[in-house]
C-alpha cells in the first residue's frame, strides 16, 4: 500500500481492494478524531447498485477490510462477515438520488449535535467550516433505519455536501472518500469553535463574500488531500 493509501482519487477504475482499504483508513481516522465512536459509518459507491460499508458491530479503532461488507441500493446485504448497520438506509437513500455522490460519512459527533439540540444554527466561524455552509437540518432525531426516513433525509440534504440531524448527528457526502472525510472534519471543527466562542460571546459569522472567497481558495483537491494526509499520518 502507498504511504497514504491514496494512489487514486476517484473510485472509478480503482480496484475494490484499494477502495476497501481507503474506507477502513477513513473510519479509523474518524474514530481517532473523536467524530465516530461505537456507532457511525462510512461508505463508498462501487457501481450503480453496490455500496461498500462497515459492518455495524465492528471496532472502529481497529477496523480491517474484513469489517467491510457490500449492500445494494435497496439496503439488502450482498456480501460480508457481519451485518451492515441499521442506518445503512441513510447511505442508500442518498446514493439513489445523487448519482455524483461516491462516498458518505455518517456520525453522531458531539459539537455539531450540541448546536442542533438547542436550535443554534451552524454558522461559518472559521475558513474551512464555510465549505459546508449553509447546512440544512433534518427536523427529527429519529434513526435513519428505514426507507421513509432515508428519503426524508435525502430530500433535506438536497444538492448540498452536508446536513445535520436534530439531536442525532451529521452526514457529509463527496465525489470520493477523501472529500466526505475532510468535510466531516471541517464541519465538526467549525461546530466546536462555534460552541466554544458562544461561551464567551457572540461569534463572528463569515459574511457571504467571505464565504465565497473561502470556497474559491479552499475547495481544492490538493488541500483536501493534505487534510487527509495529516490525519492518515497519525494512524501509524
Ligand atoms: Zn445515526
Amino acid at each position: 500500500m502507498s504511504q497514504t493509501g491514496l494512489k487514486h482519487r476517484a473510485s472509478q477504475g480503482t480496484p475494490e481492494a484499494e477502495l476497501k482499504q481507503q474506507l477502513v483508513d477513513c473510519i479509523r481516522m474518524l474514530e481517532q478524531a473523536d467524530i465516530i465512536d461505537y456507532n457511525g459509518h462510512a461508505s463508498i459507491r462501487l457501481d450503480d447498485n453496490r455500496i461498500l460499508i462497515n459492518i455495524g458491530s465492528c471496532q472502529r479503532s481497529r477496523l480491517t477490510v474484513d469489517d467491510i461488507c457490500t449492500i445494494d441500493l435497496e439496503a439488502n446485504q450482498l456480501e460480508g462477515k457481519g451485518n451492515a448497520p441499521l442506518e445503512r438506509h441513510l447511505h442508500c437513500g442518498i446514493y439513489r438520488v445523487r448519482p455524483e455522490v461516491k462516498a458518505i460519512v455518517h456520525a453522531h459527533p458531539k459539537w455539531s449535535t450540541y448546536l442542533t439540540m438547542v436550535g443554534e444554527s451552524y454558522l461559518p466561524v472559521y475558513a474551512q467550516g464555510s465549505l459546508v455552509y449553509p447546512v440544512p437540518l433534518l427536523d427529527s432525531p429519529n434513526s435513519i433505519n428505514n426507507r421513509v426516513m432515508a428519503d426524508r433525509l435525502a430530500a433535506t440534504l438536497g444538492d448540498r455536501p452536508a446536513a445535520l440531524m436534530k439531536s442525532h448527528g451529521a452526514v457529509t457526502v463527496g465525489k470520493d472518500i477523501v472529500e466526505a472525510f475532510v468535510l466531516a472534519n471541517y464541519m465538526e471543527e467549525n461546530a466546536s469553535r462555534q460552541y466554544m466562542a458562544l461561551q464567551i460571546g457572540k461569534p463572528y459569522p463569515f459574511n457571504e463574500e467571505e464565504v465565497r472567497l473561502c470556497r474559491e481558495k479552499l475547495w481544492n483537491e490538493n488541500l483536501f488531500k493534505r487534510t487527509w494526509d495529516h490525519f492518515h499520518a497519525k494512524l501509524g
